[in-house]
């Protein structure tokens, strides 16, 4: 279908061509070029971070950051259910065990009370993530893990531009963490990083991400690392993005605030929170819930969306519920009513920073047909 409107569509109206066409004529094109620290450098001074460590993707970048926690076996880390796998399978991977508490109904993200419940004897550290333009209350998080003494990986994949309680996001923790796929809100094509203030845990994830080469003996190594390098060609278009970051984050919630104008008097339809006492909605995606006496679940939905020329994605699938971790003996005893039920009925909706007013009309018309006959 021509007129079909996808989910999500990057937009390039900055410096982007520019500066490739500066790694072309320089020959930098590997993570040795200017690019990549520029980028590490704007991001952390856009989260008041002392140190950035560029990687290939957000979810090397969480592998990365659990594992320089230096976890061992029966260790736990508190996650939450409602996320994107990367996040557990760092904690696996790292040796520990990932320990999943259920979100906010309203907020979709990890909610802090269930966190102080799920803490043991055995808890080394947190990991809250920032789900779709809200933020999870992380002054009261902070409060938790001084008082209990826990590391804390702040997964800000979706946060990039947003503040909670006027912190900003990315700059909460141990060490943060960001994605710049293309859906994320600036990209470099694919890409992530690692933010900390702690100058050794900064060394040690860029020997890291650097197959821990010694400095002095360079094929001579004391620890297994991996290749998790970003290329200058990424981190040039990453460094345009970051100019651009704040119209982007205006440019979401312009978008945001049409489409609860467009959708308020659709029945059935749980729209997400405009702002909470620590946050106002950055609207990386625009999410929807369908209430319990609409008789269409999420799939449902999204198929009768598609035959619209609407583009969607279902939310996250809890953790507790993956098969791969259940087959590995996981998350057995984890309930988490409020996960499993935005699973099955909540998708997001086009919410690409390309979205033109027209398009969200199309979209709003759309759902708007499909709940009334429903
Ligand atoms: C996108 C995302 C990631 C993973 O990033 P990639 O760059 O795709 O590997 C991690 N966490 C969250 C919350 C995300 O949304």
């Amino acid at each position: 279908m021509d007129d079909f409107i996808p989910v999500s569509t990057p937009v390039f109206e900055g410096r982007e061509r520019e500066l490739l066409a500066q790694c072309i004529e320089t020959g930098w094109i590997s993570s040795e070029g200017p690019f990549v620290e520029a980028l590490e450098r704007g991001m952390a001074k856009r989260t008041g971070r002392a140190h950035g460590v560029a990687m290939s993707s957000g979810s090397c970048a969480l592998q990365a950051a659990v594992g320089a926690l230096n976890l061992h076996p029966g260790d736990e880390v508190i996650i939450p259910s409602f996320t994107i796998i990367s996040c557990a399978a760092a904690v696996i991977r790292s040796g520990a065990t990932p320990v999943a508490v259920d979100c906010d109904p309203r907020t979709w993200c990890m909610d802090v009370d269930l966190v102080r419940q799920a803490v043991t004897p055995r808890t080394r550290a947190v990991m809250p993530v920032h789900i779709y333009g809200l933020t999870v209350d992380m002054t009261r998080l902070d409060v938790l893990t001084a008082e209990y003494g826990l590391a804390m990986v702040e997964d800000a994949a979706e946060a990039h531009g947003q503040q909670c309680d006027s912190h900003p996001c990315g700059g909460f923790g141990t060490m943060s963490v960001f994605s710049f796929y293309p859906n994320k809100l600036i990209t470099t094509g694919e890409g992530g990083m690692v933010l900390t203030d702690d100058e050794a845990l900064a060394m040690r994830l860029r020997s890291m991400r650097n197959l821990c080469f010694e400095p002095q003996r360079r094929f001579v190594h004391d620890e297994l690392g991996w290749n998790w390098r970003m290329s200058n060609v990424q981190a040039a278009i990453g460094v345009a993005q970051l100019d651009l970051l704040d119209t982007f984050v205006e440019r979401k919630r312009t978008m945001g605030r049409r489409y609860d104008a467009l959708l308020a008097d659709i029945p059935g339809l749980e729209r997400p929170l405009p702002s909470t006492p620590f946050a106002d909605n950055a609207y990386w995606v625009y999410g929807v819930v369908l209430a319990d006496e609409v008789p269409l679940d999420a799939v449902q939905a999204m198929r009768r969306l598609a035959e619209r020329g609407i583009g969607t994605r279902p939310f996250f699938w809890p953790m507790h519920e993956q098969p791969v971790f259940r087959r590995m003996g996981l998350f057995a005893d984890t309930h988490c009513p409020v996960s499993e039920r935005i699973a099955r009925r909540g998708f997001y909706i086009p919410s690409g920073l390309g979205l033109t007013e027209e398009q969200q009309e199309r979209v709003a018309a759309a759902l708007r047909e499909v709940l009334v006959h429903a």
